[in-house]
């Protein structure tokens, strides 16, 4: 899985730092006042991020073998 930061719509806030379960564990916010995630294997897949961030700079994007364990994806993709 991938959690990917819109750099032009990040304002560095902290909000995905403060509200994610493992936040410092995960979230950088650069010199450059941008939010970085990284160590993902920290990461529950569970969005809050995604969701608390006011501009929506944040994707959190599933692999397919991810999904394809859940049954949420066509195999044919
Ligand atoms: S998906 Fe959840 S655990 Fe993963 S970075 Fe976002 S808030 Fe944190
Ligand atoms: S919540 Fe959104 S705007 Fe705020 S630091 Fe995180 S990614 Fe950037």
């Amino acid at each position: 899985m991938k959690v990917v930061v819109d750099k032009d719509k990040c304002t560095g806030c902290g909000k995905c730092r403060e509200m994610c379960p493992k936040g410092f564990k995960i979230w950088n916010i650069g010199p450059d006042k941008k939010a970085e995630a990284s160590n993902l294997r920290f990461c529950h897949v569970c969005t809050i991020c995604a969701g608390v961030c006011p501009t929506k700079a944040i994707q959190v994007i599933r692999d397919r073998e991810e999904d394809e364990k859940e049954g949420t994806n066509e195999k044919n993709l």
